[in-house]
């Protein structure tokens, strides 16, 4: 972390400094008649985008919920890898490193043979693969992840806080570009008790629908989701109980012979346990509360299914009896395909407003959140004028192919779930124990949400280079990799480089040349983003402005941290920034061999070099050789003002 840049300023440095006049949103006050982005829902979908939003003071963002104020317990819980990787960026993740369980492992169980009134251990694996993220699988609750949220949007230079007692009425979209560009007008209702039935009318932008499945935006836009009529019902709870079933510490999947499944999942703080229990399908008319199912209907099916061992509810924290169906929008915003050419989006929806599906594999929230970093760097960029707003396209054409994927996983996951078990080799219905743990670990990487890979397109390349850098797929997330920082000699990860600042950042990783000799491809490379009229650095920063301030350089040297002498290498690795010129000395690593060598863990070629673009959502936009410089150049043109 790096703080002090323009003059020593005690006090905590996760407080950023607000950049000019901060646009404070206080939530009692009435909101402005005109915002840059109006976010409809504070669920995670709406806070990941909003906590990207107020890192940029000259953008006027609101966010409105309905509720009248923070969550305080209860929804999801499950935290995969790649959505910590994006809790780095924000700046919360060691607060939910120390607070989460971690899920280290998880244990398989079935009908006990012989014996299938029983249940019995099948099976005990490693959660997640080896080296597959720097950080860990864990479980949290929401409201606490709500809660990092809303002080990274507090403590960021444009302090945001949610608007609550809001309720979404309508929108209207302008068919004309109105002369001050706010072409959205929403109509929102007060539901606080001191301004019960006001409305209130805000033009905006841009308007983001994170207002969950039941979406009053993406009903607005039109759209619908579409998908299984047939919805499953389900009982979750999260419980203090006392029990002798050994794995209760364990994230368990449990197929009982005749009672169903149940899905243990421990929790933060060693004593509280979640358990999810499938209930039955609804009819396609049917809503859940229609059941009156009780907690004491949950407590005893969970009883049931762990026989013989016994489970004794001391207390329900948190339970609740959803609907759940794997359901999709086909586009995540208000222009249909036929209209891409000629106008961008205005209207976005996101989060379980466009896709829905079962709790099981613990995806909901992860995905929604990555929607949010996904939109707000684009928005962000397009409001800012750095970015064409045809960028904004990729948002619904990156996403909705996510969630379709994820849909079709969950579908199949949920049937096998869901089956009763059969023997090895039977005939008939049902499933296999050993073969739902066999999918499970084939599965891993999709749910750790380290899979996902955008399609070529203006922000991502088609991979003609490839091979430079086999282990940093564009399109994938940069995958981070143990270095020493070779000005302090300190041990970090390469990808923590990757903040939710907005920026874009080139990784220069260094060919087998000697990076102090003025003739060397980093040399060379480097004088060109400098000095360059086509550099895309050069081209893109304002007048003024920090050199890294849009696009950040940072190179990975072969040689070790004691052997390289930082006053040797290109100038723009040492840039002077801030109102005073001081010089940012975090710009180079070397390997750390202690951990294992960057260049071997992500196949990077040694004697060519190459450059890795990311993109500001982390992902691997570009892999080019070192001197394609008028390829770099060509790339960021397409988009870039
Ligand atoms: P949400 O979290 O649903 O947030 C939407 C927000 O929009 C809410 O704060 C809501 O108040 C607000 N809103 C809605 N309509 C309006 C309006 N008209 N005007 C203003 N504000 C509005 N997932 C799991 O994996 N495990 C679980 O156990 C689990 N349990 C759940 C229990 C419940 C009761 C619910 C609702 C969801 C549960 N989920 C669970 C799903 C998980 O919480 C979601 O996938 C995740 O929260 C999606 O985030 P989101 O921000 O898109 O939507």
């Amino acid at each position: 972390m790096q703080f002090h840049l323009n003059g020593y300023r005690p006090g905590d440095p996760a407080i950023a400094e607000p950049l000019g006049e901060p646009d404070a949103a206080r939530p009692d006050d009435g909101l402005p008649a005109e915002v840059d982005v109006l976010i409809v829902g504070s669920g995670p979908t709406g806070l990941t985008l909003a906590a990207q939003l107020a890192a940029f003071p000259d953008i006027t963002t609101r966010i409105v919920d309905q509720r009248p104020g923070r969550l305080l317990v209860g929804q999801a819980d499950g935290i995969a890898c790649r959505t910590m990787e994006m809790f780095q960026a924000f700046g919360f993740c060691e607060r939910v490193l120390k607070e989460a369980y971690w899920v280290n492992e998880t244990a398989f169980w079935k009908p006990r043979d012989g014996r299938p009134d029983e249940i019995a251990r099948s099976g005990r694996i490693q959660d997640t693969e080896d080296g597959l993220s720097e950080f860990p699988h864990v479980i949290l609750n929401q409201a606490r992840v709500h809660d990092f949220y809303l002080d990274a949007m507090r403590n960021a230079p444009a302090r945001l806080e949610p608007s609550y007692g809001r309720r979404f009425l309508d929108l209207d979209l302008a068919a004309a570009e109105p002369p001050d560009g706010h072409p959205v007008t929403v109509r929102l209702e007060r539901v606080d008790d001191a301004h019960q039935g006001e409305v209130e009318t805000v033009r905006a932008r841009y308007v983001v629908g994170c207002d969950g499945a039941r979406s009053g935006v993406r009903r607005a836009l039109g759209r619908a989701l579409h998908g299984d009529s047939a919805n499953q019902a389900w009982g979750v709870m999260d419980v203090l109980a006392v029990t002798d079933f050994p794995d209760i510490r364990l994230k368990a999947a449990i197929h009982s012979a005749h009672e169903g499944s149940l899905l243990v999942i421990p929790r933060e703080g060693g004593y509280l346990v979640r358990l999810y229990i499938e209930l039955d399908k609804l009819r396609p008319d049917e809503r859940v509360a229609d059941r009156a199912i009780t907690v004491d209907r949950l407590v005893a099916a969970a009883q049931r299914i762990l026989h013989p061992y016994t489970l004794e509810v001391k207390e329900v924290a948190w339970w609740s009896v959803y609907e759940i169906g794997q359901r999709l929008c086909d586009r995540f915003d208000d222009v249909p395909a036929e209209e891409a050419g000629r106008r961008t989006p205005r209207v976005f929806i996101a989060g379980d407003a466009c896709h829905t599906h079962s709790p099981k594999a613990g995806q909901g929230m992860n995905v929604s959140m990555q929607d949010g970093f996904n939109l707000g760097w684009k928005l962000a960029s397009v409001i800012r004028g750095r970015s064409t707003a045809a960028i904004l396209h990729t948002y619904s054409s990156e996403r909705q192919g996510v969630a379709r994927e994820l849909i079709d996983f969950d579908r199949a996951f949920a049937k096998m779930f869901s089956a009763a078990p059969k023997q090895p080799g039977a005939e008939g219905e049902g499933i296999d124990p050993e073969e739902f743990q066999r999918y499970f670990v084939k599965q891993g990487r999709f749910t750790a949400g380290t899979e996902t890979c955008y399609a070529p397109s203006l922000i991502s390349a088609e991979p003609r280079h490839q091979h430079l850098a086999a282990g940093l797929t564009i399109g994938k997330r940069f995958h981070s990799a143990p270095v020493i920082r070779l000005a302090d000699a300190k041990p970090v990860q390469l990808g923590h480089a990757v903040t939710a600042d907005g920026r874009w950042r080139l990784f220069v990783f260094a060919d087998d040349q000697d990076p102090t000799v003025p003739s060397s491809r980093l040399h060379v490379l480097c004088g060109f983003l400098a000095a360059s009229p086509d550099s895309p650095i050069r081209r893109a920063t304002p007048d003024g402005a920090d050199p890294d301030a849009i696009i950040d350089v940072r190179a990975i040297l072969q040689q070790g941290h004691r052997a390289v002498a930082i006053g040797a290498l290109p100038p723009l690795l040492r840039p002077r920034k801030g109102r005073y010129g001081l010089v940012d000395y975090e710009k180079v690593f070397c390997p750390d061999l202690k951990a294992g060598d960057v260049f071997d863990l992500r196949g990077i070629a040694r004697q060519e070099g190459c450059v890795v673009v990311v993109r500001p959502d982390q992902y691997v936009a570009h892999v080019l050789p070192l001197d394609a410089t008028s390829d770099l150049a060509a790339f960021f043109d397409a988009f870039m003002i």
